[in-house]
């Protein structure tokens, strides 16, 4: 499984507005169910890049320097693609490119997504904040001498770290004593363990993460827990039971499944009692789409909850960034005429990635988000 989705990446990218030039945004789906040879996920770029082309072609409002650049970033998409850009393992890919901003990046996706062509004075980035969007999770695997980092979503995990600590002294026991080489081994296995919470503690400090997992042998892994430190500590959020050195990293995502989905589903009950209380008593809550707009704009959001396929028209002021529902009209906070936009749901989302908030996708099934109008928010004031 492939992925160059993090969540400082994709702030960065909702970040990202060009003084000159267009962004072209370029989603290729490449779900190997219907993708599954070389072959076919060659045409398959190929057709959505000639899409794209189209796109530009067709577009009303450019300039010629700006349609010029676009023309000259498919071209290196497609010479990056067809010159072995590896995508293997690629669910799909996402492509920002805007020769005249120096922007280009083409991003593996673990997740399948559907195409998508977006010409725009930005980057689009609501289909990777909807995979992104999945918590960050930490497996370690661990066993007397060994250690694995995987880190990712419940859609997908990339494996970070990889360490054999294996100790020539531990398979010659030389002229020591059973019970001296026995303490010996011990002490390796300590050293070990130490080593793993040392480094744990090291990469902790430059991540979010939902929670830690634990997988490997019962014994091994309640020493380590031992001797977690604090910080480490208190993201452990469960065991599983897993191979520790030979399994893939789908292997052990299926292996931690059942208690990801049970640590997900308490999060989001969780936050729906939160935003619920928070709507009830006035406070750090905002519900429907003209509240959570405001809540965006003031940059008050923590964790924004989305219902799956929810969009909207609506407006944007182009002076200050106010966002609103209602066609035309002028900005409530400085008067400039507002502009409208195709989809006001896409750019709270973006914007809130950008703010540094966490968004949460929910089915589309869900009536509690349903009868909040599609779109909540948790508040952080
Ligand atoms: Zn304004």
């Amino acid at each position: 499984m492939a992925t160059d989705i993090t969540t400082d990446r994709l702030r960065e990218l909702a970040e990202t507005r060009t003084a000159q030039g267009k962004v072209l945004s370029v989603f290729i789906n490449l779900d190997p169910r219907e993708f599954a040879t070389p072959p076919a996920r060659a045409t398959e770029i190929s057709s959505v890049m000639d899409e794209a082309g189209r796109a530009i072609r067709d577009h009303g409002t450019l300039t010629h320097a700006e349609r010029t650049a676009l023309e000259h970033d498919v071209e290196r998409v497609r010479a990056q693609l067809r010159n072995g850009l590896d995508t293997e393992g690629a669910r799909g890919l996402a492509v920002f490119a805007s020769e005249l901003a120096g922007l280009f990046e083409i991003l593996k996706l673990p997740r399948p997504v559907p195409h998508k062509v977006a010409i725009s004075d930005h980057p689009c980035v609501e289909p990777l904040a909807r995979i992104g969007a999945g918590e960050l999770w930490w497996l370690v695997l661990v066993d007397r001498r060994r250690v694995r980092l995987l880190a990712g979503t419940i859609d997908g995990l990339v494996e970070v770290w990889r360490q054999d600590d294996d100790v020539p002294g531990k398979h010659d026991q030389g002229g020591l004593s059973q019970a001296r080489y026995q303490r010996s081994v011990e002490k390796e296995v300590d050293d070990h363990l130490r080593a793993v919470n040392a480094e744990l503690q090291r990469r902790i400090k430059a991540n979010r993460v939902a929670g830690i997992l634990l997988g490997g042998p019962k014994e091994t892994v309640a020493h380590l827990e031992q001797m977690l430190h604090a910080d480490v500590a208190k993201c452990l959020k469960g065991r599983f039971d897993v191979d520790v050195w030979n399994s893939s990293t789908d292997e052990v995502l299926n292996a931690a499944r059942a208690v990801l989905d049970e640590l997900t589903a308490r999060r989001d009950r969780e936050l729906q009692q939160r935003i619920d209380e928070g709507l009830g008593t006035g406070g750090r809550a905002a519900a429907g789409l003209n509240e959570v707009l405001t809540a965006v704009h003031e940059r008050r959001v923590d964790t924004l909850v989305v219902q799956d396929g929810f969009t909207a028209k609506g407006t944007r002021c182009p002076q200050c960034g106010w966002l609103g529902v209602s066609a035309g009209g002028q900005c409530p906070a400085d008067g400039t005429m507002t502009e409208a936009v195709d989809d006001v749901v896409e750019i709270a989302v973006a914007r809130a990635f950008a703010q540094d908030a966490r968004v949460r996708y929910r089915p589309a099934t869900d009536l509690w988000l349903e009868q909040k109008g599609s779109i909540a928010a948790l508040l952080r004031f």
